[in-house]
This record gives structure tokens, sequence and C-alpha cells, in this order.
């Protein structure tokens, strides 16, 4: 029998659980454009509980949730601040100007952490030249920086002082637990002073899809209509709504795991010669390493691992991302780690 497939591309090819599987099955279910799916309001509830605010909004994805969420906090013709590497800006097909019609200024970090006094240098009063800013956005984790994750006083200072000038912030917590894990407190705390925060069930959490947009109930309710405009009207949503119950209530108190899996393959990749990682020692779920030095193109290697039954991929010709999650167990990281070897040598 083949050996099956070490999966480390990201964190979204999580299969649901037999626990989830199970739930989805015997789901009470709805219309929830009527707000009459039960486990819908429910998750949504919780939700809120969880990150802390007034009112959730489960929507299919998180580029749904960030869309919807940039268009409350602006108006068009505004600008929004966010890292160089942002997934708002690299990796959802532009929605701030198609949707919100707004402009990304962008500030370049070497974590893909912002603090104020780099955003403040780029915040703009409306004048004969500029457009104003209209909100800030903040990745926590900080997906392509590696995992990285804001502490708590950074993120404090920025909602404190943008606040002071009236501009709002959003966080774009696709993997807040991730966050909440490493910091080791709970997620309502890390988003306490942020507008707003998207969050994915669908990824490390493990359900099969749907993420949540969190925030004050007159924005939740405006989100809403956004939601039903773009699509994102799906009546008996419970069904992946009571997998999300499950992903939300159960799966964060797991993701240690992840990231203890994760130090072990940074610690085993920084030993195959002509392999960087950075950074060194990631704080969440998420390897980034540099194989320039090994002579190969991250296409090659990425070839080799899957020939040898690993799956990573290259985010560029010279790096690579791994992810760790709960489909691929400390075995299957020190099996990738070996094909590492191989594929670098080979
Ligand atoms: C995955 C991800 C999203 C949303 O992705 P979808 O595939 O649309 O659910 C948003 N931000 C970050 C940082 C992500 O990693």
């Amino acid at each position: 029998m083949p050996e099956p497939v070490i999966d480390l591309r990201s964190d979204t090819v999580t299969r649901p659980t037999p626990e989830m599987r199970r739930a989805m099955f015997e789901a009470e279910v709805g219309d929830d454009v009527y707000r009459e799916d039960p486990t819908v309001n429910t998750l949504e509830e919780r939700t809120a509980a969880v990150l802390g605010k007034e009112a959730a909004l489960f929507v299919p994805t998180g580029t749904m949730g960030n869309t919807i969420a940039i268009k409350c906090l602006t108006r068009p013709g505004q600008e929004v601040i966010c890292e160089a590497r942002g997934h708002l800006l690299n990796y959802e097909l532009s929605m701030t100007a198609w949707f919100s019609n707004c402009l990304i200024r962008s500030i370049q970090t070497t974590d893909g952490i912002l603090t104020w006094p780099m955003i403040e240098r780029e915040v703009r009063p409306l004048g004969p030249h500029a457009a104003e800013t209209g909100c800030i956005e903040i990745e926590n984790t900080h997906n392509m920086a590696g995992g990285t994750v804001y502490a708590q006083e950074v993120i404090d200072e920025i909602c404190d002082r943008a606040h002071e000038r009236g501009i709002p912030v959003h966080m774009d917590g696709a993997r807040v637990f991730n966050a909440a894990a490493a910091a080791g407190r709970p997620a309502s705390q890390i988003c306490a002073k942020v507008d707003t925060v998207m969050c994915c069930l669908s990824k490390a959490l493990g359900a099969p899809a749907g993420s949540m947009l969190a925030g004050p109930k007159n924005l939740i309710d405006q989100g809403r209509l956004y939601r039903k405009r773009l699509g994102g009207g799906m009546r008996q949503a419970g069904i992946l709504a009571a997998a999300g119950l499950i992903a939300l209530e159960r799966m964060p108190l797991r993701l240690h795991e992840d990231h203890l899996n994760a130090r072990l393959l940074a610690s085993g990749l920084a030993a195959i010669p002509g392999i960087l990682v950075e950074p060194e020692i990631p704080a969440t779920n998420i390897v980034i390493f540099d194989v320039s030095a090994t002579g190969k193109s991250s296409q090659e290697i990425s070839a080799a691992l899957k020939a040898r039954g690993v799956l990573i991929n290259g985010i560029n010709a010279t790096s690579m991302r791994a992810v760790t999650h709960y489909d691929v167990d400390r075995r299957g990281c020190e099996t990738a780690l070996a094909a590492l070897g191989e594929a670098v040598a080979a």
C-alpha cells in the first residue's frame, strides 16, 4: 500500500473530523437569509462571545470577511494601510479596489508586524493632494512573514492612536487562534481594541468551510447586507456552522501541537545544508525557508518532494512555506524532513 501523502502546503487542507461530520449530519437547520438557521445563529453568538465583540457574521470565506469589513469601515476614495506582504493586498484579487473603491497604502516590514510609528508616517489627512486614511488593517498571525504574532502592546497602541484620529482598525485574524495559543491569552483579549476581526474556521481549526467577521452590531448588520450582495447568503448553512462550532470551541485547544511540530520542522530544516529558515524559530504553525543556497529552485524541490509523497510549495523561486496542522502529526513532520534532506541532496 502506498504511504499517505504528507500535505504541508497549507492548513486549509485539513479535513473535517469524525465529530464534525456527525454534527453536520445532525445539525438543525433553517433559512439563514431569514435568520432562521438556529445552528448559524448559535455559531454567530458564540463567536461574538469568544472574540469579545457585540455581534458576528458567518461568511463563506476569509476573503469575503475581509472584503465586508473594509467596505464597512471605509468610504470610496480613501486609503487602507496594510503591511506589504499582507493577504489583503496580495491574495484577494484587489477586492479593496474593486468592491470598496479604496487604495491600499502598503508598508514594508521584516517580520510582517506593523507598529504605530511606522503607520503614523503614512496616515494622511484629506487635502488637495492626498486621499485620507480610511482604515488600518493588521494581519495576526502574519501568513507570509512566517506566522508571526503581534505583541499585545503593539496592537493596543495602534488602536489607541488610530482611534484618537478617528481611524478604525480591522484585524485579519485568519489565524487569530494560533496567535492566542502562542501568546497564551484569550482571543478576546487580543482583539479587544480592534473594531472588527475576521477569523477562519477552515484553516488550522479544521472546518470544511467558513469564516467569521466580528465587530459592533451596527457594522455587522450592515455587513450582512454586503454578504448578500456578494453572493454569501447561504440558506441552510447550519450544515457548515455545525462543523464551525466544533472548530471554534474544541480545536483551539490543540493548536500548540501544530506549533511544536513547526519548531521541529524548522530546526530539522536548519540542519539541511543550503536551507535558511526565517524566522529561525516559528512562533506558530508556519515555516518559511529559503532554498537558494541549495543550488535548486523551490519548484525543483517541490517536485522531488512530491515524488516522495510530501507536498510543500514554493512562495517564489527561492522561498518555500510549510504549514503544520492536525492532519500531519510529529511523525509526518519527521518523514517530511527526511524527504527534504533527500530532495536537496538528489
Ligand atoms: C487564508 C487567509 C485569508 C482568507 O482566505 P480564504 O481562502 O478566502 O478563506 C485571509 N487572510 C489570511 C492571512 C489568510 O491566511
